[in-house]
């Protein structure tokens, strides 16, 4: 039994959950390694399948006018038919939530992610994971942005402002910013509780005050892929841990309780 096996419920998101129809989360991360290495054999240069598989995730009209002859439509038909055979189930809310989205919403990107996209963004962060994992490790300053939201249900939060986002105290043992600050600690790496929303212009002041510099992150599926494609653009390598589901107030209207996969944490960063 690990360490934080009583820590986690089952949890289902507006859109997706890493349970599935588990009661935990790590049968999903068996599911992308294995659709990863599966990928990887029909294009073995991890680099050169992210660039395909981030092409392939931007909507459908941008894709056809620019995709042009850099893409290898066999592979992307190959992958995205394989994913949505494997994927769907962890993605469940998807359809219902892009249904009953208010017009006014309709402009935000992250609330207009396809079923499609989720899935293509679940292996483009297996594929970040592991192209960036060693050049982070070697990075000589590394932070970790942990989501505002996986406290916000704690009215006694006791974190405080800190040099780079808001810190921790540590005020309650159950608190999964609390039980990764830990983790994150114990391998050098500071941890944040992310509250600012310009990430690139945060990313930017941190990269010119350490240049040799790793970023991790724990968000919601598009919100861990926006960040880590904005880490790679400034030159810092990224890796992340998706949040189990998205519960945050911005999906449900009202923060609710969510988590993430620790041991996946530790073996991305030990
Ligand atoms: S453990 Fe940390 S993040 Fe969690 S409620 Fe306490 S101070 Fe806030």
């Amino acid at each position: 039994m690990s360490e934080h096996e009583g820590t986690y419920r089952t949890f289902t998101g507006k859109t997706y959950s890493l349970y599935g129809i588990n009661t935990g989360t790590n049968q999903y991360y068996k599911v992308i390694k294995k659709l990863a290495d599966l990928f990887l054999q029909q294009c073995p240069d991890k680099k050169r399948l992210l660039f395909q598989i981030q092409k392939a995730s931007v909507n459908r009209s941008f894709f056809k006018k620019r995709s042009g002859k850099n893409i290898n439509h066999s592979l992307i038909s190959f992958i995205k038919k394989t994913l949505r055979d494997s994927l769907s189930v962890y993605t469940a809310g998807v359809k219902h939530h892009l249904r009953t989205l208010p017009l006014s919403q309709r402009f935000d990107s992250t609330l207009m992610t396809k079923e499609e996209q989720y899935h293509l963004y679940m292996l483009e962060i297996e594929l970040v994971n592991r192209i960036y994992k060693e050049p982070f490790k070697s990075s000589q300053y590394k932070f970790a942005l942990l989501p505002h939201c996986l406290r916000d249900f704690r009215p006694d939060c006791h974190s405080v402002p800190g040099d780079v986002e808001s810190v921790c105290k540590e005020c309650t043992e159950r608190c999964f910013i609390h039980l990764g600050s830990l983790l994150l600690k114990k391998y050098n790496i500071h941890p944040y509780i992310s509250v600012t929303m310009d990430l690139e212009k945060l990313f930017k002041r941190l990269k010119a005050e350490h240049p040799s510099i790793g970023a991790l992150g724990v968000a919601c599926v598009p919100e861990l892929v926006n960040g880590m494609r904005i880490c790679i653009n400034l030159d810092i390598p990224p890796v992340g841990v998706p949040l189990d589901a998205n519960r945050c107030a911005r999906w449900m209207k009202q923060a609710c309780e969510s988590s993430f996969n620790l041991k996946m944490l530790e073996a991305l960063i030990k």
